[in-house]
């Protein structure tokens, strides 16, 4: 197992945490770790369950705030998917959108400087100054595709 990953992110939250005047925490200390060894777009209770399986002392409200503190300081950004918030590395990442299965919820990532591209000649062609987005494609995923249909829940 990796024992210094995101170096530099942790570096990030600390002086985020001290510019804040906020005490240093071993809770949130963990609960950072948990989040940058993990590579998939996690809600609060998958975070939660992670942290647990080290620390079954950390809360859900504790998780729950220092995800807010990670997006605060820029290490995190929030996904809301279908009513439930995901959260994924943010610090240094490369703009991406997403394909979400409706089925088994499974995340693909994609970047496509053509849309990219299109989108910001639209918005030039009406003046409009954009200031980021999010493309949140929802369908089945090629696995789920290939099963029977089941009737609609
Ligand atoms: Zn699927
Ligand atoms: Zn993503």
């Amino acid at each position: 197992m990796k024992t210094n990953v995101g170096h530099e992110e942790k570096e990030v939250f600390a002086a985020y945490i001290a510019s804040h005047g906020l005490k240093r925490s071993e809770q949130r200390d963990v609960i950072l770790d948990a989040f940058l060894r993990s590579e998939r777009h996690l809600s609060v209770d998958d975070l939660l369950a992670l942290v647990q399986k080290k620390r079954p002392d950390i809360g859900r409200t504790t998780v729950y705030r220092t995800l807010k503190l990670l997006r605060e300081a820029g290490l995190a950004s929030e996904l809301a998917l279908q009513g439930q918030t995901r959260f994924e590395h943010d610090y240094n990442r490369a703009h991406h959108d997403h394909f979400i299965c409706n089925s088994c919820g499974e995340i693909f990532e994609f970047a496509n400087p053509e849309i990219e591209r299109i989108q910001d000649e639209i918005a030039a062609g009406i003046g409009f100054v954009i200031a980021g987005h999010r493309h949140q494609i929802y369908g089945l995923c090629r696995r789920c595709a290939s099963k029977p249909t089941r009737p609609e829940r």
